[in-house]
């Protein structure tokens, strides 16, 4: 019998593909499974190899899975891309490119798609929108990067459906990214309202089966439109014309988990392989893809008015004088009111999920703490407990203070459980809903909810960032940000970028059609120059601003950075093997700076201490010296776990 030898991807720390052996010829792309220690597991063959010297610890390939292959060369190079950038083994992340039941090895199921209906836009394009079109439909089949940059409300996604509408008519794919679950539905309905094609949709809260049927729709060119969240980047699309990236500036594009990639850069980076133009969409973009543009490097497209419609007005309430009650200040209760009363909505938010980030007794001060972290609880209501954020740690909520055996536990702040409580009694006539994690946990929960919104039913929703996104709610007049010091006291260098963007987008629900919208913001710092920036309502000159202010500390996008986190059980080991890595990379005497090693911001957490290096310089300086030092995937020192992340969106 003549032995065939292929080279296997195999999920674990490999960073080249394993040598097996065949009775018969496999072709790349084709799924296999092998033996890989006392294991059986699910492999993609990488084509030939060369006959191994040491032929008798060759193993055979168990089983072939497929009769074709079912990834192309086109996905292997962003994954080889991906796998580069990142310091991630490649065979991790071509096996989690792929739908759970493929993984697991699965027999491939026949595609499915939904139909498109064919519908008219109800109205006529702005000079704008056209311009935007025009210029994109001008790039197909080039590479270029386009910032479509567009007041919220000004129509961008408006601008997505022309542009779905032209690559089909010229027989190509195109890829639509969101950042998260919540916006998918309100996406595809409009999207598919005026699709003449077919379309598929791919994220966590869908079930694993339709799921699969989404990717293999896309792999076979039957899709003409796949949207999804970002890890439906990797999706084989061998039509791939365009690529849309919805609010590029959210951190939902970034892994936190396995290999940290953004899939808002590795966009960027397939629109480039394959030779097509990408579309970041933003009102707010990130100020690294806003400086990019500035410099020219991405071609700028303006959306600069809501069609038909004024942007909302923006004030401030001074907390200091109109204190909040119950979370909400006298002139934020008015508002309410009106715009109810004028059958209006209004959106009431507060970043922060739970009854009350704090439980304290009344006579000593005493607050419980986690065992596990170095955080503080949050109490949660529905159902009772303290519940640690940060581990999961749930306890029982105490009612006699263990220091002084007092019993006048006070809850002290508000979390949206408890403004939702506090709103249900001032506007007892009024449906409350909230939307945070704790509401929207099941799968459809979040469409569900927000179905009475979308009807245009009077209601008051309540609930945390997840409401700030996208959305587009024909009767929402008034938004009140309840509590927006909390976000400009964040000690993150991204920080105020991202609380602005944040404030910017719940301003951004309110008044997009109909009455012009109403924004409250409650503060007790009125003065900050931020809110000032903020109420001008003029992105650019707020990104100048913090664009100066980054680059006073050579941070990002100023210079590049990657930073690697450390933890254990024991602080000192933490810190010992972090100055291991710290000496190993300043013994290069690169240019790249080493700041570290130091304690991560909340140092315990989940039972481990974790510590920090950050890596700044120029972006392949970093590269150079995390290859000279790695493998960076699955290392150890000790009992030391390390994480790399490159380019990460915040240092926690
Ligand atoms: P964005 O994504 O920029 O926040 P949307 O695409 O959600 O904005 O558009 C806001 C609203 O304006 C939508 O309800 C949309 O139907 C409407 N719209 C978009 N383009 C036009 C237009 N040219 N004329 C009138 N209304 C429009
Ligand atoms: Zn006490
Ligand atoms: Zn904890």
């Amino acid at each position: 019998m003549s032995r065939f030898f292929i080279k296997v991807f195999v999920p674990g720390p490999f960073f080249e593909p394993l040598t097996y052996s065949t009775s018969a010829p496999v072709s790349a792309g084709i799924r296999v499974k092998v033996p890989l220690g006392s294991r059986e597991v699910i492999g993609l063959c990488a084509g030939k190899a060369n006959r191994p010297e040491a032929l008798d610890t060759v193993k055979s390939v168990i089983s072939m899975i497929d009769d074709e292959p079912i990834i192309s060369t086109q996905h292997q190079a962003l994954v080889d891309f991906t796998s580069n950038y990142y310091l991630a083994p490649p065979g991790d992340l071509l096996l989690s490119s792929l739908p759970t039941t493929l993984r697991k090895g699965k027999p491939i199921p026949e595609p499915r798609t939904e139909i498109g209906h064919n519908n008219s836009p109800a109205y006529q394009l702005t000079d704008d929108q056209h311009h935007a079109i025009e210029a994109v439909d001008q790039t197909a089949n080039q590479f270029q990067c386009f910032l479509l940059q567009g007041v919220t409300g000004s129509g961008k996604t408006q601008v997505f459906s022309e542009l779905i509408d032209r690559m089909i008519k010229r027989g190509q794919q195109i890829l639509v990214l969101v950042p998260e679950i919540g916006l998918t539905g309100q996406m595809v309905r409009r999207i598919q309202d005026q699709l003449d094609g077919e379309l598929c949709v791919s994220h966590s809260g869908i079930a694993d089966g339709e799921r699969t049927k989404a990717f293999i729709a896309s792999a076979r060119g039957i899709a003409d439109v796949l949207i999804g969240t970002r890890s439906a980047l990797f999706t084989p699309m061998p039509k791939l014309g365009l690529i849309l990236v919805d609010e590029e500036h959210d951190g939902a594009f970034k892994n936190q988990e396995g290999c940290r990639y953004s899939a808002r850069d590795l966009a960027i980076v397939r629109a480039k392989q394959m030779n097509i133009p990408v579309v970041l969409s933003s009102a707010t973009p990130s100020l690294e893809t806003w400086q990019q543009a500035e410099l020219g490097k991405y071609r700028r497209l303006r959306l600069s008015a809501r069609p038909g419609q004024p942007q909302p007005t923006i004030h401030l309430i001074d907390a200091r004088y109109d204190r909040p009650k119950d979370g909400l200040s006298k002139a934020a209760k008015r508002a309410i009111r009106h715009a109810i009363d004028y059958g209006q909505q209004a959106l009431v938010f507060l970043n922060r999920r739970g009854y009350s980030p704090i439980l304290m007794c009344a006579d000593c001060g005493w607050i419980p703490g986690c065992k596990h972290c170095d955080a503080k609880p949050t109490l949660h209501r529905q159902p009772d407990s303290l519940w640690c954020h940060h581990c999961d740690h749930h306890q029982r909520p105490v009612s006699i203070c263990p220091e002084c055996s007092g019993r006048s536990l006070l809850a002290i702040g508000h979390g949206t459980e408890r403004l939702e409580e506090a709103l249900a009694g001032s506007f007892p006539d009024v449906p409350i809903i909230r939307v945070d994690r704790d509401t929207t946990a099941r799968r459809r929960a979040f469409e569900q909810l927000i179905q009475p919104v979308i009807d245009g039913q009077p209601c008051i929703l309540v609930g945390t960032q997840m409401l700030a996104k996208g959305h587009d709610f024909q009767k929402l007049s008034t938004v009140v940000v309840t509590d927006a010091d909390q976000g400009l006291s964040g000690a993150d260098f991204r920080s105020v970028e991202h609380f602005a963007q944040l404030l910017t987008q719940v301003a951004g629900r309110a008044g997009r059609h109909g009455a012009t919208g109403q924004v409250l913001i409650q503060t007790h710092r009125p003065d900050s120059e931020w809110f000032d920036k903020i109420l001008r309502q003029d992105y650019d000159h707020l990104a100048k601003a913090v664009l100066l202010e980054r680059e006073k500390f050579n941070w990002p996008p100023k210079s590049h950075l990657a930073l690697i986190t450390a933890r254990a059980t024991s602080s000192i080991s933490v810190f010992e093997a972090l100055e291991k890595v710290a000496n190993q990379i300043r013994a290069w005497n690169s240019p790249v700076r080493v700041l570290g090693p130091a304690p991560a911001p909340m140092e315990r957490r989940n039972r481990q201490y974790h510590g920090q290096l950050l890596i700044l310089g120029k972006r392949s300086l970093i590269q150079w010296v995390l290859k000279e030092t790695g493998p960076w995937a699955y290392k150890k020192l000790g009992k030391v776990i390390f994480h790399l992340d490159v380019d990460p969106w915040d240092l926690w």
